[in-house]
């Protein structure tokens, strides 16, 4: 049986910065990176931006050269799923049968994309978007697309819509809340995207449930919703969140249940084990300590960090204030920290104009803000942020008074 020092679960986002930091770090024991898809470590974020629009190719999406990885004795397997994990043993267990050991292991797994739980949900047509593969499948098909039905209005679904109006398709986008990205913005950011998807073209329908996808010759032709409508289509992209993959960890006893718990290291309830990214259930502070599971490149990223660090020995805690991005057309929307739990926002200029704020409050204290073309916000807000501070919300509201003037 093989054994590394370090063994790492998922070859994304969180694995491939744990691996780098780790050299970084001058960790110099071996080192394994075990990954089920069949590419080196890629960033995942254009795959519903600009790889999918043909913009960037998939060279341009590596996180390293290939060359990188050997350069730094990071062995990695690609196309090797993990389906157990023995603590006791300290090892894990390939698809194919073949365990291998760990003296450390960081499980950096993701989530895979959920799926519809109604009929035709595996239709030929009917796409998800998390990995390249999924990106490539639904590119392929394109060519031959007329009428796309999205569904979900979160942001993969509305960057996937984006994309899709920019290629000419006719698209239509349905949202089950009364508003699209309902779970994680407040109502002024929703109802500009709204009106902007609307600007570009796209029909998009709120507030409706979908009943089944319908099919004619083993592909989709339709999507019917529950009032009985049924709009034809010959594409679908499901964007309707993930389901953590965290299986084989919760099974070998690791506490968690949509995700593995872990502490402010990172650490499982499992000796020598730490989870990472977006499987990973944290307390986190600017969630004011509500344990949470963060899907975003910063925080796989900031997750990694902290276990390479702690790996080597030295004292490190997770705190790092949430951020994200996210492009549709020509918005490039920039968010920083947590509006869950907001009792007030304030909308800083005119959305009318494409460039504005939302600033998000709870108790007086700006918790979150997301600015839309406003890159000057989102960087002088970051330490409104993450020192909770209570500026006047007058102050916040008008657009020439700089944020960092309120920092003071
Ligand atoms: C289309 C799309 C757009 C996004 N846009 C943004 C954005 O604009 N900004 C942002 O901050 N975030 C964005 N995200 C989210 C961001 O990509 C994720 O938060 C980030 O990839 C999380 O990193 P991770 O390492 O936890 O998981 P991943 O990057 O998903 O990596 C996990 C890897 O582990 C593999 N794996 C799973 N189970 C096993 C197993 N048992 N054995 C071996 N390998 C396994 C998976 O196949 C995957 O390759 C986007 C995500 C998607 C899908």
């Amino acid at each position: 049986m093989r054994i590394f020092d370090v063994v790492i679960v998922g070859a994304g986002h969180g694995g491939a910065q744990a691996a780098i930091a780790l050299r970084m770090a001058k960790f110099d024991g071996s080192l394994l990176m075990i990954g089920d898809e069949p590419d080196l470590p890629y960033e995942r974020p254009p795959l519903s931006k600009d790889y999918l629009s043909g913009k960037r190719d998939f060279d341009r999406i590596l996180i390293r050269p290939p060359g990188f990885w050997a350069d730094r004795r990071i062995e990695i397997l690609t196309d090797a799923r993990v389906v157990a994990v023995d603590p006791s043993a300290k090892t894990v267990t390939l698809r194919t049968g073949e365990a291998i050991g760990y003296g450390q292991l960081v499980w950096a797994t993701g989530g895979r994309a959920r799926r519809l739980a109604c009929s035709g949900a595996h239709l030929r047509g009917v796409h998800t978007v998390r990995t390249r593969a999924d990106a490539d499948r639904l590119i392929a098909e394109l060519p031959a697309v007329t009428r796309a039905v999205v569904i979900g209005g979160g942001y993969i679904g509305l960057e996937a819509a984006a994309v899709l109006r920019k290629v000419d398709k006719q698209v239509v986008v349905l949202e089950a809340l009364d508003r699209v990205l309902a779970r994680v913005a407040a109502e002024p950011l929703s109802r500009f995207y709204e009106a902007q998807h609307r600007a570009h073209g796209v029909d998009l329908r709120l507030g409706v449930a979908v009943d089944c996808i319908e099919e004619r010759d083993g592909a989709v032709c339709g999507v019917r919703l529950a009032d009985g409508t049924v709009l034809d289509c010959d594409l679908v992209v499901v964007g309707i969140g993930i389901v953590p993959e965290v299986e084989p960890l919760l099974r070998a006893g690791a506490d968690g249940e949509n995700g593995v718990r872990v502490d402010q290291q990172c650490r499982t309830s499992l000796a020598d084990v730490f989870a990472i990214g977006d499987c990973a259930l944290h307390a986190n502070r600017y969630a004011a300590g509500a344990s949470i599971r963060l899907e975003s490149v910063q925080n796989a990223n900031d997750q990694a960090t902290i276990v390479a660090k702690t790996i080597v020995g030295q004292h490190v805690s997770y705190d790092s204030v949430p951020w994200f991005w996210s492009d549709q057309y020509d918005l490039k929307l920039q968010t920083v920290g947590l509006s869950t739990g907001y009792d007030a926002t304030v909308v800083r200029g005119d959305p009318a104009t494409c460039s504005f704020s939302v600033v998000y409050f709870r108790q007086n204290r700006v918790i979150a803000l997301d600015c839309v073309n406003m890159a000057r916000d989102y960087v002088q807000g970051k330490r409104l942020v993450m020192e909770g501070l209570a500026p006047d919300p007058a102050a916040v509201a008008d657009p020439n008074v700089p944020l960092k003037e309120l920092a003071g």
